[in-house]
């Protein structure tokens, strides 16, 4: 069984609890981050701080008292849970006052929740899923105007798996104003000519972390990129795609709405990039 944290205790997950009041429960009044490890240790870990405090300060939402413990609480929760390759997932949200009211609770009587736990995810690396490759349906983009916000409001994200589920594909690319956001839980590319192209940042997407790193790689390893908008019949030409997000790095994609992408392959791009990150990410995960 998994020892997980709440507020504050180590406790085992069929033991921890949280109030049917609490707004993250009631209104999705709440932020996440999920932090890969890999041979026990946390990859790009203040990059997801960073996000988190940026997440709070967007939503005026207090730090939780343990904001500055958090690298040694994922620590401890790895060590534990005896975690050699898998993720720690982290919720913050605005916490409870007892009741259920639109209006925030003061922030000085209502303490923030804080909820971590581990998945253990064997194989996280070495994915077979990576090595052939992942098909892409699109959808349209529904989402709310703060995507750069990562709030725990998943409904669409997983109505957008579903879907592509159905449709036999294994994940769903969003589409606004004819243009492609990003995927349901990860950041989009294409690559034509050489050219790695991916949306810039704004409100309209989140601010992957995994994204950061990559396109620092790949400018590191003299690959040009290009920050713009693209379209899914731009996709169904390019030369390859893959996309980013911590808990599957850089993952292949062969397939965009039926069309396959080059010989139906991972492309050398998306496969080099991988590599690199891999490399890169354990180097200096802590
Ligand atoms: N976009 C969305 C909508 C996501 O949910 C995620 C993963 N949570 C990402 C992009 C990738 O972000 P990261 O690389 O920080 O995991």
């Amino acid at each position: 069984m998994r020892t997980v944290y709440v507020n504050g205790e180590y406790l085992p997950e069929t033991e921890a609890k949280i109030s049917i009041f609490d707004r993250g429960f009631l209104m999705a009044d709440g932020v996440y981050e999920v932090t890969s490890v890999l041979d026990g240790k946390l990859i790009d870990f203040e990059g997801h701080a960073k996000r988190l405090e940026r997440s709070l300060t967007e939503l005026d939402m207090k730090k939780p008292d343990a904001f500055d413990d958090l690298l040694d609480i994922h620590r401890e929760l790895v060590r534990v849970n005896e975690i050699d390759e898998g993720l720690v997932y982290l919720q913050v949200t605005r916490g409870s006052d007892g009741d259920r009211d639109f209006v925030f609770p003061d922030p000085a009587t209502t303490e923030p929740s804080l909820v971590m736990f581990t998945q253990q995810k064997p194989g996280l690396a070495e994915s077979p899923a990576a090595k052939k490759g992942i098909r892409v349906v699109s959808i349209d983009d529904i989402r709310w105007g703060r995507r750069d916000i990562k709030t725990v409001q998943l409904l669409y994200p997983s109505m957008g798996k579903m879907m592509a589920k159905a449709a036999g594909a294994d994940d769903a690319w969003m589409v606004e104003d004819g243009h492609v956001t990003e995927g349901t839980s990860n950041n989009a590319y294409i690559v034509k000519d050489g050219k790695i192209i991916t949306r810039a940042l704004s409100n309209d997407i989140l601010h992957g972390i995994t994204r950061a790193a990559v396109l620092r790689c790949a400018k590191e390893a003299q690959m040009e990129v290009v920050e713009r908008n693209f379209t899914i019949a731009e996709a169904q030409e390019a030369d390859e795609a893959f996309v980013t997000s911590a808990s599957t790095f850089v993952m292949p994609v062969i397939e965009v709405d039926g069309a396959t992408l080059g010989d139906g392959t991972p492309g050398p791009v998306a496969k080099r990039l991988r590599e690199i990150y891999l490399e890169e990410g354990r180097k200096k995960a802590i």
